[in-house]
């Protein structure tokens, strides 16, 4: 992008709470039942039809609010938010508006220049609408997802680039899924982010004209979708132009933003309180309970695992933003004699096939990995056999000790075995040792190298470099008083 402006985004994500029933019916919330099989008169719209609230929404709400930092308000309020159009049977969405559960957050994400919080304006409460499919025969309508209970978090305009958007992303992520108020799927649609986005030259006070980009259903596409608007913007403002306060539609195939319409305003919604549900009061005594009752936060396990393991910031890190990584390292690390080396293989070897932004759970594969970190740990198995053992289990699940077993890849420590094999590379290789002596130390790499290759990769790398330091010396010394 042009280097004289800069991007200020805001986003604004919905996320479905975790509760078995929908938000003000009986109905279940369940993905992928047949359409409009979860429905009833109430999430129809059917005239005479009374909500009733979903306590256990209000509290998901709550929880989320807490874990983002929220100021959590004793009283709010549903509104209802009027439009016309066929995901949404009532021809309103019951939301919050004038007052919602949660305003004042934050969450902290890695910047581009370390640590920064990003500020978190207000969480309300909401029903999501129905889902529209639309084919080449006309349009199709699928209400079961009408009446699902949704929070929207709204951030204030503090990120200035698609990287910083999509770290944003993932921290909610995280934290949401610890603190068990959504699944945060985004290919199921349980979180749905729209970008709201403007550019203005460095240094600028204000903020320009922004465009809001809906149907975003990755964090990928989020990131090219944001590269791509803030270029065209920028391109619009350097030709004279102006920039519309307009919502867009980011296309895949194109890798472009299309206009969808022009934005609406508040007063085009005629927002006013729903006559048919009472205020939403929590008192603070269940506030402080819903507090207590909070699960360990990403955040949280970081420190924890830095303290009681001894990682560094940056495995622990790696180690704490997911549930399922999480869950994986925990077990194999209190089955283990060795937590750290478990740490440290399940970072270095299976941790780059794992993609952190997509929705597949981490394999589970702990008795395995603590085995693993055990016959290491206890020197059975040297440094080279347990990358590749790693990287076979992962692909396998095999149990480590059966392989070992069943190939014979025991590390070799038998001085008496690794001697004759050292003496044998030492006269092989004259140029290496030659190396050696005139001081090169980098010499002893590739007589290692064959050593350990002569063994089949098993010889105990650190009894064959002190081996080999010995003998070289005790040559070395022979050689001189000969000399
Ligand atoms: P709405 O989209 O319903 O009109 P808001 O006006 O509260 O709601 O803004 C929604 C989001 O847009 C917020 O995340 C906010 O940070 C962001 N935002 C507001 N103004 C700008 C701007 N000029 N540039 C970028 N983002 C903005
Ligand atoms: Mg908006
Ligand atoms: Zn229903």
């Amino acid at each position: 992008m042009n280097q004289e402006y800069e991007m200020v985004i805001g986003l604004e994500v919905h996320c479905e709470l975790k509760t078995q029933s929908k938000i003000f019916c009986a109905c279940p919330t369940s993905f992928g039942a047949q359409p409009n099989t979860h429905c009833c008169p109430v999430c129809l719209g059917m005239p005479g039809a009374l909500p009733s609230l979903n306590r256990e929404a209000v509290r998901l709400a709550a929880r989320a609010g807490i874990a983002l930092n929220c100021e959590i308000h004793t009283h709010s309020q549903m509104d209802r938010k009027n439009y016309f159009y066929p995901d949404m049977p009532k021809a309103y969405q019951i939301t919050q508006f004038t007052y919602p559960l949660c305003t004042c957050g934050w969450l902290e994400i890695e910047g581009e220049d370390g640590k920064k919080r990003i500020g978190i304006t207000r969480i309300h409460i909401e029903e999501d609408a129905g889902k529209m499919i639309h084919t080449p025969h006309g349009s199709l309508i699928d209400y079961n997802r009408c009446g699902v209970p949704l929070i929207e978090i709204v951030s204030e305009p503090d990120l200035r680039s698609a990287q910083e958007a999509k770290a944003y992303v993932q921290k909610l992520r995280s934290i949401l899924t610890a603190a068990g108020v959504s699944d945060c799927k985004m290919q199921e649609g349980s979180l749905r982010v729209d970008v709201n986005l403007s550019v203005r030259k460095k240094g600028d006070l204000s903020l320009g004209v922004r465009t809001e980009m809906k149907n975003l259903n990755s964090v990928q596409f989020m990131g090219k979708a944001i590269e791509f608007e803030a270029q065209r913007q920028v391109g619009v403002l350097e030709s004279g132009a102006a920039v519309f306060q307009e919502t867009r539609r980011y296309n895949e195939e194109t890798g472009r933003t299309e206009i969808m319409r022009r934005k609406e305003e508040a007063e085009d919604y005629r927002y006013f309180p729903d006559p048919d549900l009472q205020v939403v009061y929590l008192s603070r005594e269940e506030i402080e309970q819903i507090a207590g009752e909070m699960p360990q936060l990403p955040d949280e396990r970081l420190c924890y695992y830095q303290e009681k393991y001894g990682l560094p910031a940056q495995d622990a890190g790696l180690l704490s933003q997911n549930l399922s990584v999480s869950r994986c390292f925990e077990q194999a690390a209190c089955h283990s004699k060795y937590p750290k080396i478990a740490a440290n293989i399940l970072i270095a070897n299976w941790l780059p096939f794992f993609d952190f932004s997509g929705e597949e759970e981490f394999p589970q594969l702990w008795e395995q990995l603590s085995s693993l970190a055990d016959l290491f740990g206890d020197a059975r198995l040297n440094s080279g056999t347990v990358k590749n053992l790693a990287v076979r289990i992962w692909k396998t699940g095999e149990d480590p000790k059966t392989i070992a077993q069943r190939e014979n890849l025991w590390q070799i420590q038998d001085e008496a075995a690794l001697l004759p094999i050292i003496q044998n590379v030492l006269a092989e290789c004259p140029r290496a040792v030659q190396d050696y002596h005139c001081g090169r130390q980098q010499a002893l790499g590739p007589l290692m190298g064959q050593v350990i290759r002569r063994t089949s990769g098993r010889a105990d790398p650190q009894i064959v470099r002190r081996l080999l330091i010995e003998i070289l010396a005790r040559n070395g010394e022979k050689e001189n008083l000969g000399g």
